[in-house]
């Protein structure tokens, strides 16, 4: 998908309709292939801020993934001392780990997410974050 695209896909996003998305205004676990999360409090925490797989649509990557993740690797873009986890950190398509994410959407209320594999933890985890308009920055 190229980013006009994407942006306009955000453009028309619905009233809420309901779903967690506001639990992912920052990034924030959403699936790990580990299978007995309820085992540990860890697990339930991950597991209340979850969205159900099926309520979201794969819409796949962006068309610049390949060139993006060659230009920028790992370098993030984060502006005046915003961190990762930072609800206002810039949704900077063409830095990680947003250049390498797949792209989704609420079946419902058409709210558009970005999710990739994050591999540094115990397990690899797949971290969800929610793309509210303001946030989008084409920084190259
Ligand atoms: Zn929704």
């Amino acid at each position: 998908m190229n980013v006009e695209t994407f942006k306009s896909l955000v453009s028309q996003a619905q009233p809420d309709c309901g779903c967690n998305k506001t639990d992912f205004q920052s990034w924030a676990a959403w699936r790990t292939k580990t299978r007995d999360l309820d085992s540990t409090l860890w697990g339930k925490k991950r597991l209340e801020a979850n969205m159900p797989a099926g309520q979201l649509e794969n819409l796949g990557p962006f068309d610049h993934r390949d060139e993006a993740i060659k230009a920028r690797g790992y370098t993030s873009y984060l502006p005046n001392g915003l961190n990762y986890w930072s609800k206002k950190a810039p949704i900077a398509v063409y830095f990680y780990p947003f250049h390498d994410c797949d792209i989704y959407r609420c079946k419902t209320c058409q709210a558009v997410f970005l999710a990739y594999t994050e591999e540094s933890g115990h397990v690899p985890e797949q971290r969800l974050r929610w793309v509210r308009p303001e946030l989008i920055s084409e920084q190259k």
